[in-house]
């Protein structure tokens, strides 16, 4: 039994379904390629500024190399034209000369505060200040009882406190060391830091940079921005994979212990002077406009996604909606078959087949007989129980091809294609019987109450003009069964038998 010719209700939403899946597979697609080009822009963006960083870190420290290499020059040159004489200890008046003749050398050189000489007790023996003669030179290769000697220049940090100028200084030496291994004395350069650091600061630099220096040890020398509180401290140096021979910078992302920010560092060396210099790029800083990018291109994506979503819950909607409206547009409500608009439609376009194919059609009237009666008796609701349960009796004993539909009231309309007069007539009664013997309604006090049907037949007729032809005659045929005192079939086709369940076999009109 069929309640209507159109699509089953699920089988709508493949095709929307589709159309979707091909939507949600194009922005799972752009997501994807979204993901891989952000990323590789990320790696770009962080390449680009380590190869920034290392090039600022070679050419910054090639430039501070030149200043140190100027002082070692100047000391070397002093360190040839000491006399035999002036070391250990020169007389007071050469004391004097060489004083004035240091000043000058230290004036040569920027940066450069003071130049001092000292003998094999690291005490000095004649300086451009010469407040500083008889000090002791706190220079590591003068503390340390068992100094590697092997140092003809030596360049260190030196504290305030421990500095003979009292100020924080890089000093920078050239030793004469005996064949043997015997510090004999030396030149000491001093540069003041603070020299370095109006060096460093001058130095333009990006918000997410920084530039420092810092010496063999770890001690930081100067820094840009400015960070007076470490100046002078040593941190571990970053974690650095080791320079080897050749190279002469390295390049890492590590996290600064000054301030615990992440960067990526490149670290130079100062040609033959154990000091570094570092530039870093901040990461956060550095990725902050990828960073913005990123959010936008995701939060971009997801509204598309959150659009099509809704787009399709809508549409799903929608479809629910207009498959509903058509379901109550073409059933009953009450039995859930065809209404009466639907089932002249459907029988309309099954007389148009019957004829296309020269195939049989055939159709019932089905009315309950004293319905009146049984809405009298038990109430309007058993009445309505009764209407539900011919029904699903009908639907239960026509074939899958066969229509029923609800005309009005407890009238009943069957389509039957592809059946002649003879099996329209079998069923019919079958349906028939069924009803009296099986077909009970409980009323609503629960009292079993049977019911019967008369039934009207008639079959398609080279006559017929359309299908109310049809109808008209199957009325006319229930009538007649009616009349003929109802629970009976009459077919009204040509030439039709009347089957009378008293007689128990076919009655011809
Ligand atoms: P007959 O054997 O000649 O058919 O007698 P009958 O009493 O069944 O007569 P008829 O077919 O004219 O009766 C129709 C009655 O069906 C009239 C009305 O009270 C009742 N009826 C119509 N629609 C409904 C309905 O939806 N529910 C109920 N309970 N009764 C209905
Ligand atoms: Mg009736
Ligand atoms: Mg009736």
């Amino acid at each position: 039994m069929i309640q209507g010719r159109s699509p089953p209700r699920n089988k709508r939403f493949p095709a929307a379904l589709g159309i979707y899946g091909i939507m949600f597979a194009a922005l799972a697609g752009a997501g994807l390629w979204l993901t891989v080009d952000l990323r590789d822009s990320r790696t770009r963006l962080l390449q680009e500024r380590s190869d920034l960083a290392l090039q600022k870190s070679q050419f910054m420290s090639q430039w501070f190399g030149t200043t140190l290499v100027a002082v070692d020059y100047v000391l070397r040159d002093i360190q040839e034209k000491l006399g035999p004489d002036d070391l250990p200890a020169p007389s007071p008046d050469r004391q004097r000369a060489l004083g004035v003749w240091l000043q000058e050398k230290a004036a040569s050189v920027p940066g450069v505060v003071g130049i001092s000489v000292y003998g094999a007790d690291c005490v000095f023996v004649a300086a451009a200040d010469p407040h500083l003669i008889g000090f002791k030179s706190h220079q590591k290769i003068c503390d340390t009882p068992d100094p590697a000697l092997d140092q003809h220049s030596s360049i260190q940090y030196i504290p305030a406190e421990k500095s003979a100028s009292r100020r924080p200084s890089i000093l920078i030496s050239r030793n004469n060391i005996t064949a043997d291994g015997t510090l004999q004395g030396g030149v000491l350069a001093a540069i003041d830091l603070s020299f370095t650091q109006s060096w460093i600061s001058s130095i333009v630099i990006d918000p997410s940079e920084v530039v420092a220096l810092v010496d063999g040890e770890g001690t930081l020398l100067a820094r840009n921005p400015p960070l007076p509180t470490a100046i002078g401290r040593r941190a571990p140096l970053p974690p650095q994979p080791a320079f080897g021979r050749q190279r002469s910078s390295i390049t890492f992302e590590a996290t600064s212990p000054w301030d615990n920010r992440r960067r990526t560092y490149a670290l130079s060396k100062i040609e033959n002077i154990p000091m570094v210099l570092i530039v870093g790029f901040d990461l956060e800083g550095s990725l902050g406009e990828w960073e913005r990018r990123a959010w936008q291109l995701a939060g971009g994506l997801l509204a598309l996604v959150i659009l099509a979503a809704l787009a399709l819950h809508a549409h799903l909607v929608a479809v629910r909606q207009r498959e509903d409206l058509r379901i109550l547009a073409t059933t009953d409500a009450l039995t859930g078959v065809a209404n009466r608009r639907q089932f002249m439609t459907i029988g309309s376009h099954e007389v148009a087949r019957a004829r296309r194919y020269t195939a049989t059609l055939a159709v019932f009237m089905v009315d309950i007989d004293h319905f009146k009666t049984i809405n009298d008796t038990w109430g309007h609701p058993t009445g309505d129980r009764a209407i539900q349960a011919l029904a699903s009796t009908m639907a239960a004993v026509t074939r899958d091809l066969d229509v029923v539909g609800r005309l009005g009231g407890e009238e009943f309309a069957i389509i039957l294609p592809e059946t002649d007069a003879q099996g329209a007539l079998i069923l019919a009664d079958r349906l028939r019987s069924t009803v009296e013997q099986q077909t009970t309604v409980l009323s609503t006090t629960a009292h079993p109450v049977r019911l019967t049907v008369s039934i009207g037949v008639t079959t398609l007729q080279p006559a017929d003009t359309g299908f109310e032809d049809l109808l008209g005659r199957a009325d006319k045929a229930l009538y007649a069964a009616k009349a003929a005192g109802r629970n009976r079939v009459v077919s009204l086709s040509d030439p039709g038998p009347v089957l009378d369940p008293a007689q128990d076999g076919y009655q011809t009109r």
